[in-house]
């Protein structure tokens, strides 16, 4: 009933764009069956030795049927269970599977975020495929080909190898807690912004922007908005399409061979805001959460700087208006202490002198016209995105964040230091809109 199997996925493996690529994801698959159709593969393609690691609550929520198709294949079994709290993605952790893993054939996780990318880096550093299956529609990372580590309290994003199959039960899916499926309506939901900024990018900087990374997500997400209630209920069915329209955007990263399509100026909010939680342990959210948030915020930046009057931009007001360098490296000072010099190498890479900026916002306005014709391609309203968010059963405004609301703030005015990628934000800083 809820078999949505390979259809869109199917066709995007079997694109002329994608095969050249040699993409290490050899299966995906949604349905009742999914850890049938695991076992099926590891009998195909993997060796006899397998380690399977979960929490545990993951390991109740598909963990068992997943043992024990492996073990009906003619598997070796053996299983790393964490404790579900304090589960966190760090380096040591990560490097503590792959000790787990090294005499193992394959590697299977059965959890969402942590435990994929837990299972993707070990895989990638002893060269061994990773099977995953997941247990919430809560984020893209399952089909990525990048896993999000701590390493030395710092949230990085490391390259790695995606994963060589993807396995999902919706109905085990649609059992996880309700903010972990709206967290995935979030996380999906923002590349409506994110790939406007990759766009933008293309247009002001001419940085690389590949259409066809994009191009097979279409009509996925009008679904995604039009059952965002059904989703809000957890319904297996509507669970089911967050989880595709979630492989998808994950695979998009991989096709563009960047993070860019999926990760704007609403992620690199998120990302300032866990960056602050691991370094202060302060509360923190589900990332998708943070990052729906970030998303209706950064709509708003676009529909501001689309609405501009190009005779009404002051380019030398704005130019002389610009933070000073002293001033940027006392706030990253302030705010990253141990690790402000990494912070700064990254700003360092994307900014402008005055020359610079006064030229960058002069392509900005002799561009405004083509901006507003291709833009919309991919922004949404932000009422519209706010709207889908709220019936998902997720935030939509800071205040509803675990994160103190002054570091959402912050993240807003100074998220674009963390990471050298342009987004909206250094557009928006730049044209003196927040
Ligand atoms: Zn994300």
């Amino acid at each position: 009933m809820y078999e949505l199997g390979w259809s869109r996925l199917g066709e995007a493996f079997e694109s002329e764009f994608a095969k050249p690529k040699g993409l290490s994801i050899k299966a995906c698959h949604i349905g009742a069956d999914a850890h049938e159709e695991l076992a099926v593969f590891a009998r195909r393609a993997c060796g006899k030795n397998c380690l399977v690691i979960s929490d545990t609550n993951t390991r109740r929520a598909g963990g068992d049927e997943v043992v024990q198709a492996l073990s009906s294949a003619g598997k070796n079994v053996r299983e790393s269970v964490f404790q579900s709290e304090n589960l966190d993605a760090t380096v040591e952790l990560a490097d503590e599977v792959k000790g787990l893993a090294s005499s193992s054939d394959f590697l299977v996780a059965v959890g969402s975020g942590t435990l994929s990318d837990l299972a993707k880096y070990a895989g990638d550093a002893l060269n061994r495929p990773v099977l995953l299956y997941a247990t919430a529609a809560s984020m893209n990372g399952y089909t990525s080909g990048v896993v999000a580590l701590e390493v030395r309290g710092l949230k990085r994003t490391i390259p790695c190898a995606p994963a060589t199959g993807v396995f999902a039960n919706p109905e085990h899916a649609a059992t996880a807690p309700q903010p972990m499926v709206a967290a995935g309506v979030g996380d999906f939901l923002s590349k409506c912004s994110s790939t406007t900024d990759w766009r933008a990018s293309n247009i002001l900087l001419d940085e690389p922007f590949e259409p066809k990374a994009r191009e097979f997500t279409e009509g996925i997400q009008e679904q995604v908005i039009e059952r965002a209630s059904a989703i809000g209920r957890s319904e297996p069915e509507a669970v089911a399409l967050v989880l595709e329209a979630l492989l998808l955007s994950g695979f998009s990263m991989v096709i563009a061979g960047s993070s860019a399509p999926a990760s704007g100026g609403e992620h690199l909010i998120s990302h300032y805001i866990d960056m602050k939680s691991a370094l202060y342990d302060l509360p923190h959210d589900l990332h998708g959460a943070q990052v729906g948030v970030a998303t209706v915020y950064c709509l708003g930046l676009w529909e501001s700087i689309l609405a501009l009057e190009p005779a009404e931009i002051d380019i030398d007001a704005l130019v002389a208006q610009r933070p000073s360098e002293v001033q940027v490296k006392e706030w990253i000072d302030e705010d990253w202490g141990p690790v402000a010099a990494e912070v700064q190498a990254q700003w360092d890479k994307k900014k402008m002198d005055p020359k610079g900026l006064q030229a960058h916002l002069e392509t900005f306005v002799s561009s405004l016209p083509r901006m507003r014709d291709e833009l919309p391609e991919d922004l949404l309203p932000a009422p519209v995105v706010k709207k889908a968010l709220q019936a998902s059963g997720g935030p939509v405004t800071p205040e509803e964040l675990n994160a103190p609301i002054a570091e959402y703030r912050n993240g807003q005015r100074r998220g674009r230091y963390i990471r050298s990628r342009f987004t909206v934000l250094d557009l928006a800083q730049d044209l003196g809109i927040s």
